[in-house]
């Protein structure tokens, strides 16, 4: 039997016949499942996590992504300089689970009324990019959200992001390229400054840790490798308010702020014109191209994020009613009146939450109304460089704030425990000895 919430049955309208005579019809493997298709847009916290254990006896489960893993955001950074591997934080999707059908590709579209995707292959081939539809009794939409360039001239060309492996693969190779160049024969001393001038732009955690473990790299193993030009290299963090990490308890930014200044990190916020070798942009986040074509949905005071209900139900524009078979979470989307930061965090709990309601549902055989969802905030933490990190847990505790190396005890820890395979329970502890034993690989490739 099928779930009661469905608006219509499984079959494909006859607008959407038409259509299909421009795309390719793809079918799930299974119409036999008890509650129908689930199909799920994202493969990162939000859409990763509500997959991995989903009950797929019942549900007939598709993931739609443009990138067949899930990258474990928190040690991204760590990535960028070499101190883990690329590997060391990703997870394929389909060794998680084989009954579900996973599609490389990108959903430009949502047919909400007769409920279908239209998706975009992002695989080249020799014909092109091969475009299909998906029909869906549930949707869930976790496409998380871009990173925002304020639509500055240049940045979007000229910048490194830090959003996904690529972006830290890039980091790496032009970190690494700018050292060369500067130790080619015949280039100039401003030259060699220029190219060794490191900029940040952002004072959140992405920036900030960021620029710990860029600080790391230099001294721990560029001083070493490249001596002579260690003098010439400099790290300016660019933000428009005069601290870092704002949204941690203000002791414990100014400890990073201090900290930062002593390690000749410069902290600027003032407007000025400036070369440099390479800039990693990390200011915060504008919304997917998917959530701005949703029209007809309900979005958040910018305009950015999909409007939700308690239950996580996408809102109707107009009528500000919950479509019963739409859920949005993650990044994309936020609660009416229960806004929350876009962190890994909340993405994860709401993906557990959601999870724990339709599998209760396909336990029970008919759908039961769900209590809300409920954010259980368990602080916050940033690695500042040099061993040391912040752990901000007054949202459990209001004494507990502790910088130093014991955090940093305590940030490993925490990130060793909550990566997800056994393949990187063991690849992580490995590579972090690794980077302490004998230093970062610089191969260039
Ligand atoms: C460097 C870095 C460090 C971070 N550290 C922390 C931390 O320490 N703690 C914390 O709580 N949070 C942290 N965050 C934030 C956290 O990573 C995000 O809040 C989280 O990734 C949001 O999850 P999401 O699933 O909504 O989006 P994402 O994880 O960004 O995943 C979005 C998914 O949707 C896919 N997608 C995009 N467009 C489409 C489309 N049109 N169709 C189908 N699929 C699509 C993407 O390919 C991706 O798989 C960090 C973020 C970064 C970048």
């Amino acid at each position: 039997m099928f779930n009661s919430t469905l608006k219509k049955p499984l079959q494909l309208s006859t607008s959407t016949h038409q259509l299909a005579k421009y795309y390719t019809q793809t079918k799930t493997r299974t119409l036999a499942r008890s509650q129908g298709r689930v199909v799920i847009l994202g493969s990162g916290w939000a859409g990763f996590k509500l997959m991995k254990d989903l009950d797929k006896k019942n549900y007939d489960v598709s993931v739609v992504s443009p990138r067949n893993y899930f990258v474990f955001t928190p040690l991204l950074a760590s990535t960028s300089v070499g101190t883990l591997e690329f590997r060391c934080i990703t997870e394929p999707v389909r060794t998680y689970s084989k009954d579900i059908n996973f599609y490389q590709a990108t959903c430009d579209k949502i047919d909400l009324e007769n409920q279908v995707i239209h998706c975009v292959s992002n695989i080249d081939n020799a014909s092109g990019r091969k475009s299909f539809l998906l029909d869906y009794d549930k949707l869930v939409i976790g496409v998380g959200s871009y990173s925002n360039t304020f639509g500055i001239p240049g940045v979007e060309e000229h910048a490194c992001f830090l959003k996904d492996v690529n972006d830290a693969r890039k980091i790496r190779k032009r970190l690494v390229e700018c050292f060369e160049n500067a130790s080619q024969p015949g280039t100039t001393e401003k030259e060699k400054q220029d190219l060794l001038h490191f900029v940040i732009v952002g004072g959140g955690p992405t920036g900030v840790e960021f620029s710990a473990e860029l600080h790391d790299f230099i001294t721990d193993d560029l001083s070493r490798l490249y001596p002579d030009l260690i003098d010439k290299t400099r790290m300016t963090l660019y933000d428009v308010a005069p601290t870092i990490l704002s949204s941690f308890d203000s002791k414990l930014s100014d400890y990073a702020h201090k900290k930062f200044n002593r390690k000749g990190i410069q902290i600027k916020t003032r407007k000025k014109i400036l070369p440099y070798g390479l800039l990693v942009w990390s200011t915060g986040l504008m919304q997917n191209p998917l959530v701005e074509s949703l029209s007809t949905v309900a979005k958040d005071a910018s305009g950015q994020r999909i409007l939700t209900d308690g239950q996580l139900r996408v809102l109707d524009k107009d009528t500000k009613l919950p479509y019963p078979n739409i859920y949005a979470l993650g990044d994309c989307a936020t609660i009416e009146g229960n806004d929350l930061p876009a962190t890994a965090q909340v993405a994860s709990q709401k993906a557990n939450y959601l999870r724990k309601v339709f599998n209760g549902t396909a336990k029970k055989g008919y759908e039961v109304p769900a209590t809300e969802f409920e954010y259980k905030d368990r602080g916050m933490m940033a690695y500042i460089g040099s061993y040391e990190a912040l752990v901000d847990m007054s949202s459990v505790h209001e004494q507990a704030t502790k910088s130093g190396h014991l955090s940093w005890l305590l940030w490993r820890s925490a990130y060793f425990t909550m990566s997800m395979s056994m393949r990187n329970k063991l690849l992580i502890p490995i590579h972090w000895f690794l980077t302490w034993a004998l230093g970062r690989d610089i191969s260039r490739f």
